[in-house]
């Protein structure tokens, strides 16, 4: 699945998912390391392939008002 250009930055192809895993979950998200901006969090417990397919989808979802920062606004 292709990330879509970061909507913050404009710079496209810098774009990269991030997944850890926690304890029996996978925990993924997408980022920007050009401007610092992140995607919505997933946690999965699947397989690290479906993490990284629903944190990019999430991602490119965006710009969306529920999906805009649910957690902390990036460090510009
Ligand atoms: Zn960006």
């Amino acid at each position: 699945m292709k990330i879509s250009t970061c909507p913050f930055c404009q710079i496209d192809d810098t774009q990269k998912v991030v997944v850890n895993k926690e304890g029996r979950i996978w925990v993924s998200h997408v980022e920007c390391p050009a401007c610092g901006a992140q995607g919505p969090v997933h946690y999965d417990a699947q397989s690290v392939d479906s993490a990284k397919d629903e944190a990019i989808f999430l991602w490119n979802d965006r710009p969306s008002e529920k999906l805009q920062y649910p957690r902390s606004p990036p460090n510009w």
